[in-house]
């Protein structure tokens, strides 16, 4: 495999947190890497419409949003790759990332690598992503004005979603696999409370009905009980199942808290468990996860990585090859 020393930074990941990083690198004159993952562009690349990102007063398509955050960062020198890193190593100076193309050295790392939201797994569901399915109330909601939706998920976030989603929807349906609700007690009887909102218990979605011209039109629903299937007429789908951050090549080699998040020890510091190695974006946020705050955490992680690479007096040795700087063991 193929030993590069080029870039002294690498960002790992590409969506609003780590093109947002890259610019702010970039612009540093650190020329930073970005790897940009399996899905380049990030979650928001699959959806359609963002209209609560600032700047934009009549909304932008989110695949064209994150075209232009990434030329924004290429303009200063960023360089991006599609290639997916498959292990790190961290505890050593330089760090090494190893991509299924290459094994990089750098001397610092941002890790922006998002989180994922979990799908059912229907071929159904993945064709109709942007198109009457949706994984994100917030960003998606107000595009079901008076229509009836469905929510999946029987947790916290299904509840908020499903309450959220009644300022648009005419009426929100929540199906969930079991006949308890996971949810917290207050979240479940808000949702029970608001007489916009129905359940359907014990049953899953077998698959979504629709086109790309139509969006959805109906879902076909198993009752886990009886075993009979029927089709439950809808023009919205909120899958609300949980995420899953993109943690799986750091462990063992970070602190990521019991979740997989990973944890930043430091308040008011985007720094992770292994100085010189930054996170930000919904790698750590499992609260706000939006474009624009995990936008706002990339700038704060390039800051505070740019102050520690002047910290540490690496960026008066940036040009010798890597390598022959001396090695910092951690
Ligand atoms: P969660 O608590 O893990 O709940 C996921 C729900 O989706 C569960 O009800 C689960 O069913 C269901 N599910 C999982 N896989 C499924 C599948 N393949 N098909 C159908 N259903 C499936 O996830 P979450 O609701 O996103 O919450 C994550 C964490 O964030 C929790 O700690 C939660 O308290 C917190 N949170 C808090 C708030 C708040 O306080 N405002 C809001 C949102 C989230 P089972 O129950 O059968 O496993």
């Amino acid at each position: 495999m193929e030993r590069v020393t080029d870039f002294k930074v690498i960002v790992i990941g590409s969506g609003p947190a780590g093109c947002t990083a890259a610019l702010y690198l970039a612009r540093a004159n650190l020329k930073p890497l970005v790897i940009e993952g399996m899905q380049p562009g990030g979650q928001l690349t699959i959806t359609t419409e963002v209209e609560n990102y600032p700047g934009f007063p009549e909304g932008i398509l989110g695949p064209q949003l994150m075209e232009l955050m990434r030329k924004q960062a290429e303009r200063f020198g960023a360089v991006f790759r599609i290639e997916n890193v498959d292990k790190v190593e961290l505890k050593s100076h330089p760090f090494t990332v190893t991509t299924d193309q290459h094994e990089y050295q750098a001397f610092a790392v941002i890790i922006a690598s998002g989180a994922s939201a979990m799908q059912i797994g229907l071929s159904t569901e993945k064709a109709l992503q942007g198109f009457g399915v949706s994984y994100c109330a917030t960003c998606d909601g107000f595009f079901f004005k008076g229509k009836e939706i469905v929510v999946v998920g029987g947790g916290d976030s299904a509840m908020e979603e499903a309450t959220f989603l009644t300022k648009f929807a005419s009426k929100v349906t929540i199906i969930h696999r079991r006949e308890e609700l996971r949810a917290s007690k207050i979240m479940q009887e808000r949702a029970r409370s608001n007489p916009e909102i129905e359940f359907i218990l014990n049953s899953t979605v077998d698959e979504v009905v629709g086109s790309k011209e139509h969006g959805v039109t109906a879902l076909k629903l198993r009752d886990l009980k009886s075993g009979a299937t029927t089709i439950f007429p809808t023009q919205g789908l909120f899958v609300a199942i949980g995420h899953t951050p993109n943690t799986r090549p750091f462990q063992g080699q970070l602190t990521l808290d019991e979740r997989g998040y990973i944890v930043q020890p430091h308040r008011n510091s985007t720094v992770t468990s292994i100085q010189g190695v930054f996170a930000c974006g919904d790698v750590v946020d499992h609260i706000y996860r939006q474009a624009v705050t995990a936008a706002g955490s990339g700038c704060q992680a390039a800051l505070d990585c740019e102050r520690w690479l002047t910290h540490e007096r690496i960026t008066e040795r940036w040009d010798l090859p890597m390598g022959e700087e001396e090695r910092i063991d951690r």
